[in-house]
């Protein structure tokens, strides 16, 4: 496993890639789990090599702490990593990656005023801009986002799209720990209490889920609020799956979106499922 810590380097390696050959990006902010590595697994499945960039951006931080507390474990991802099958991994320093403040800023429209939008003001703007810094100094022919990240996802596609970039981005499904609480990187920060008490995110969602059909969406919607009280509740929205825009009429709506954010103590989780009628 080749690792590469500068944009030279990088272009280096990207000059001598095969002309045939395709090459898969998997963009994290490091402290891997099983989560990461299913997109790295399903890089290697249908590209010939896969690259893992690491970078823990400081643009996307809304909250300096969140930022300040973000775990790092740089030598133990690499181990990973390589257990994994990754071929190249990017791990450049904040210096590297902005040599100067960026002037140009994104703004992603109707997105910008739900669920992590609301939440998080800027937070897309920075991912925004780090992942077009990525794909254009990587230029991978494809590139794998999780669903775990579903607005996320969404912005990514829509970024691609309307800046017209080469590049295929590929959703890759949730993995979960036993007990349905969704893998996250934040996780590792939760004291014992605190992690049995996040798994209430994913129960809130099944929940939710057995109630789609049996009432109005706004219903279920105020029951999970008042089920979630001891947490501090962020949002809990059942919303279109594509648009991830409120869904007022069920039966349009075939494919809808439980998306949930709620503190555990001071730890910000989110996560979502997405079910078909
Ligand atoms: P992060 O390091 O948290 O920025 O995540 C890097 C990528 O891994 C993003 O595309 C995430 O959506 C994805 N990811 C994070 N957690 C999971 C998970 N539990 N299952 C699948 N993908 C995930």
């Amino acid at each position: 496993m080749q690792v590469i810590q500068s944009i030279k380097e990088l272009e280096k390696f990207r000059s001598s890639f095969g002309k045939h050959e395709q090459l898969g990006l998997v963009p994290t902010m490091g402290a891997l789990h099983a989560g990461h590595i299913s997109l790295v697994e399903k890089a290697r499945q249908n590209t010939d090599q896969a690259m893992v960039s690491i970078f823990v951006n400081p643009l996307q931080f809304n909250d300096s702490k969140d930022f300040d507390k973000y775990p790092k474990q740089t030598e133990q991802d690499l181990k990973l990593l390589e257990k994994a099958g990754c071929d190249i991994v990017f791990v450049p320093d904040a210096k590297e990656v902005y040599k100067e403040q960026p002037l140009v800023s994104f703004q992603f429209g109707y997105l910008e005023h739900l669920m992590e939008g609301y939440y998080r003001p800027g937070h897309f703007n920075g991912v925004a801009i780090v992942v077009s810094k990525l794909l254009n100094i990587i230029k991978p022919h494809k590139a794998y986002f999780g669903e775990k990240d579903l607005q996320q996802l969404r912005v990514i596609q829509y970024l691609v799209r309307d800046l017209s970039m080469d590049v295929e981005i590929i959703p890759v499904p949730t993995v979960r720990e036993s007990d349905g609480l969704a893998m996250s990187s934040r996780n590792m920060r939760l004291t014992a209490d605190q992690r049995q008490r996040a798994v209430v995110l994913h129960q809130s969602l099944m929940k939710a889920k057995a109630l789609l059909g049996k009432m109005p969406h706004a219903g279920i919607e105020q029951l999970i609020k008042k089920d979630l009280s001891s947490e501090k509740l962020e949002y809990f929205s059942i919303v279109q799956k594509m648009s991830l825009e409120k869904c007022s009429n069920p039966l349009q709506d075939k494919e809808v979106a439980l998306c949930i954010a709620a503190f555990i103590d001071e730890i910000r989780l989110i996560d979502n499922i997405i079910v078909s009628s």
